[in-house]
């Protein structure tokens, strides 16, 4: 039987009038360096309208893909919800690209107008000349900017009227964002996401087992809002009418502990190596995090030593999401659900340390090299897949990697064991595995083990090839200040024996001052192994 229910078209437009007319006081904090911008949902809604007038005024079209080029702040998430509710689509650009990378990715997703804020003017310079459809070139300031022809935002808003009326959204499956993934393989791959899937994310997110996102809350993404979508936090925030605190390019840890402090955040998320920054200075400094509830954090594996650190330090619980790009990026997180409450201590952080079960709506399932399904026994290894309506049915105008989108689930490139729980454990991603004499070392189990010494700040572990094993491990990492003159490394490796079979212990340990780090912030695994390409075993 068909039509026993109404059809809403679930949107981002429905999101934005929500906030507008159920929470119209709530505020949007946005850091500056006079002092910090904040205005209501009310104020907000009204630029929003006068945005999507001006998008309309410009040309764009439903479909039609509008670039940002900005940091964590209020205009961008202006952009964030004026350019979906007309029916173009929000592309998102990564600002630590190279200038030869976003020419790619701005020419493929066919851009035919640039949002950028006036500090990456810089940058823009570099690729403008040589982008092939973007008519218009809009700075994010009072000010524009003669050289790359770029007019002012707020000039141009302030001409436009605050009665416009948006557009209806009849199809919930049109696109609303474009985000590309950072391409360690290949050319950076475009992912689609539609008006269906954001809402639907958005409203994961919100349920009290993932993230619990309330009114209540007040929410600060560190996760910058060219990665996944600020992993939906601007939508979902705005959804429930949570305060949302933006941290501009003010990125430094010193920076963004003081506005989690002054903002009394409750909720804020990003990846460990903005954690391990965080960590450092709280070792010097005090700050107080009392209205702090809950640090969610993924996009690399989650070391013990921080999960402890917040919780015994600061009674904050930090939880561990999983998600990739292609996955809107929410795909599971690690509660400890309540029957495994009454195991002890070290028993639970072995759940808390795993990737966690699948959020609601996306299904998983692992497959070994021959394509059969794996048993959840904790044990075997698979490549994970999963599907959900937030999950990307294939890249965008790209048929590289099509093989990953099969029988309508998804590789993800990811080997991970499964448990009888539903626990998802990442052993590591398919190209960091290390593979010593037939058998295969996980880059990340050695990771999560040397974060956690207590002289160490940052740890990376590769594969270097091996004339008797083909690839060895090599554990690079940087000691924290205070051992960098007087660090012992014998002490690690027998750390390491302590936690891993003979076998697994890396050969070597390298010290250096910094591990490079990818355009999202996390350890760049594929320039250590550049780095270290011709790397000499020691003898013996
Ligand atoms: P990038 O490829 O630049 O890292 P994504 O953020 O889309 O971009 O990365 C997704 C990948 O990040 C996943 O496939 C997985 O390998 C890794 N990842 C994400 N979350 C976690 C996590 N909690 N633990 C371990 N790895 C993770």
């Amino acid at each position: 039987m068909h039509g026993l229910m109404m059809d809403t078209q679930l949107s981002v437009q429905l999101i934005l009038e929500r906030a507008k007319q159920f929470f119209p006081k709530k505020e949007v904090i946005t850091r500056q360096a006079n002092g910090n911008h904040r205005y209501t949902y009310a104020d907000f809604y009204q630029r929003v309208l006068r945005l999507a007038s001006l998008l309309q005024q410009l040309g764009i079209k439903p479909g039609d893909r509008v670039g940002t080029f900005a940091w964590n702040n209020y205009r961008h998430l202006e952009l964030y919800f004026a350019i979906p509710c007309i029916g173009a689509v929000l592309h998102t650009i990564n600002i630590r690209l190279a200038a030869d990378q976003l020419t790619y990715i701005i020419n493929h997703a066919e851009d035919q107008a640039l949002f950028f804020d006036p500090s990456l003017a810089p940058l823009v310079k570099q690729f403008a000349p040589h982008l092939e459809t973007v008519k218009n070139f809009i700075v994010m300031d009072e000010i524009p900017i003669e050289e790359l022809n770029a007019q002012s935002y707020e000039k141009l808003i302030s001409e436009q009227p605050t009665d416009f009326v948006l557009p209806k959204i009849t199809d919930e499956n049109m696109a609303a964002g474009l985000c590309y993934t950072s391409g360690t393989t290949g050319h950076p791959k475009g992912v689609l996401y539609s008006h269906r899937s954001i809402y639907l994310h958005s409203m994961a997110i919100c349920m009290a087992d993932m993230m619990g996102l309330c009114e209540r809350d007040r929410t600060f993404p560190v996760v910058p809002m060219f990665h996944a979508n600020a992993w939906g936090y601007p939508f979902a925030s705005a959804l429930v009418g949570a305060t949302q605190v933006f941290p501009n390019h003010f990125m430094q840890p010193r920076d963004i502990i003081q506005l989690i402090e002054q903002e009394k955040v409750t909720v804020t998320a990003g990846v460990p190596t903005i954690w391990l920054g965080i960590m450092a200075l709280l070792e010097h400094e005090n700050f107080n995090l009392e209205n702090l509830r809950l640090i969610v954090i993924g996009g690399s594996a989650v070391p013990v030593s921080m999960i402890e650190y917040f919780q015994k330090r600061y009674n904050i619980p930090v939880v561990q999401a999983w998600g990739m790009t292609e996955t809107s990026p929410l795909g599971s997180i690690a509660l400890v659900k309540s029957n495994l409450l009454s195991l002890s201590d070290e028993e639970q952080m072995s759940y808390r340390v795993k990737q966690g079960i699948p959020a609601a709506c996306v299904q998983i399932r692992a497959v070994d090299d021959d394509g059969k399904e794996i048993e959840w026994n904790g044990e075997a290894r698979g490549e994970l897949q999963v599907r959900g309506p937030w999950v990307a049915k294939s890249y965008f105008n790209t048929t590289e990697r099509a093989e990953a989108f099969c029988d309508g689930w998804f590789s993800t490139g990811d080997v991970v064991a499964i448990d009888p729980e539903g626990y998802i454990a990442i052993v590591d991603r398919t190209k960091d595995l290390i593979k010593s004499g037939g058998e295969w070392i996980s880059s990340v189990d050695l990771e999560i083990a040397l974060l956690s010494h207590p002289k160490i700040q940052e740890a990376a572990v590769i594969a270097v090839p091996h004339e008797k094993w083909v690839e060895r491990p090599l554990a690079c990492v940087v000691p924290k200040p205070a051992y960098s003159e007087q660090f012992d490394k014998e002490e690690v490796i027998n750390y390491l024996k302590s936690k891993f079979a003979p076998w697994w212990i890396p050969n070597a340990v390298e010290v250096i001052k910094e591990i490079p780090k990818t355009s999202v912030g996390k350890f760049d695994k594929k320039r250590l192994r550049i780095m270290y390409q011709d790397f000499q075993w020691p003898v013996g």
